[in-house]
């Protein structure tokens, strides 16, 4: 965009203003309005009860989707099976693949708050492909002799494309495609993220993965959410395989991306901004509140790869390190010898 400008690598999802439609309300940031993250586009989207994200597929892209708060209902078409309509809560996350029909409906009670992630920067919510859109522009005989209605059915469908659709709220969690016969399926589309036992860091925090080894229909796209407490930190590393998108789901943090070339760009984030460490970039991510910072991490890999700075000076031979960094060999030797994945505050200076 602008190359003397210097890049961020911040941006405050939730302070825009949102796509408001029937009991919905999206907030998207795409390549376009957050030039830094090229291979990965998010979205912020919130359903009142009984309101749907419509029918509808990408192109070009495959879905990640992790529910924040409330709950909600999807349908996914399967083109080798019949439809999983399958209930979200908090913490749980969806994959559906490039090109796979699909809806979001809020079930209540209350809102709610979904967080969608896409494998390509360009991507657009804006830019689906919508039943709506597809039957409105569509000669009216066609639609007629397709659906089997008459004219007067055709008639009353929207004139152009929904997006947002609202009707009553389902009054119970009975699966509508068991109801009218389909063979009752254990979906392979979703995946109960934070009902795992995550990896535990004494003092530090807590790590949540679901990569294709965890969850294997998603095998373009990997995710984690990180607990760290007051003071720790995500230590630096770097992702050979992949971009990170991040949503800033709680608390305050300090996130810096290493560009090479004497270039590290420091970022200060809270709730609701989005951050992006491009593929192979360094970065870390401390916790600078005093409360616990949860951060949803999305890549556009199914494979989740990481090289730690702990991991690599452990795996050197302290002479290594001590002619490189120009320390004393004996210092060399109390630098980390094991992979630590968060650091403390109160490992600092020990
Ligand atoms: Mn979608
Ligand atoms: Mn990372």
């Amino acid at each position: 965009m602008h190359s003397t400008v210097k890049p961020s690598f911040r941006y405050q999802l939730e302070k825009q203003k949102p796509r408001v439609g029937s009991g919905g309300t999206t907030r998207g940031a795409s390549v376009h309005e957050f030039p830094a993250s090229i291979g990965i586009a998010g979205v912020s989207m919130r359903l009142e009860p009984g309101s749907m994200r419509e029918l509808h597929w990408h192109a070009n892209a495959a879905e990640w989707g992790y529910v924040i708060s409330g709950q909600c209902r999807t349908t996914l078409l399967n083109p080798e099976g019949p439809t999983e309509t399958d209930i979200f809560g908090p913490g749980d996350i969806w994959y559906f693949p490039r090109g796979w029909g699909h809806s979001i409906q809020g079930i209540g009670p209350g809102e709610c708050h979904f967080i969608l992630i896409f494998d390509n920067g360009d991507f657009s919510e804006d830019h689906t492909f919508s039943i709506t859109d597809w039957l409105a522009h569509t000669p009216k005989g066609v639609v007629e002799q397709n659906l089997r209605v008459g004219a007067d059915v055709v008639a009353k469908m929207p004139k152009g494309e929904a997006y947002f659709a609202s009707g009553p709220a389902p009054d119970d969690r009975s699966y509508d495609a068991a109801a009218r016969g389909y063979p009752e399926l254990v979906s392979q589309h979703r995946y109960p993220l934070l009902a795992q036992q995550p990896r535990r860091i004494p003092g530090c925090g807590v790590q949540y993965i679901a990569s294709v080894k965890e969850f294997p229909i998603s095998t373009s796209m990997a995710g984690s959410v990180l607990q760290i407490e007051p003071g720790a930190m995500r230590e630096l590393h770097w992702h050979p395989n992949a971009d990170e998108w991040q949503y800033f789901i709680e608390g305050n943090a300090e996130m810096a991306v290493f560009l090479a070339e004497g270039q590290v760009v420091i970022d200060q984030f809270e709730a609701g901004d989005v951050g992006y460490a491009p593929m192979g970039a360094g970065h870390y991510i401390r916790n600078t509140g005093d409360s616990v910072l949860r951060v949803l991490v999305g890549f556009n890999s199914g494979h989740y790869q990481s090289n730690d700075l702990s991991a690599w000076v452990a795996s050197n031979p302290p002479s290594v390190l001590a002619s490189n960094l120009g320390i004393p060999r004996e210092t060399a030797n109390d630098l980390p010898r094991s992979p630590l994945f968060m650091v403390s505050e109160r490992d600092a200076g020990e």
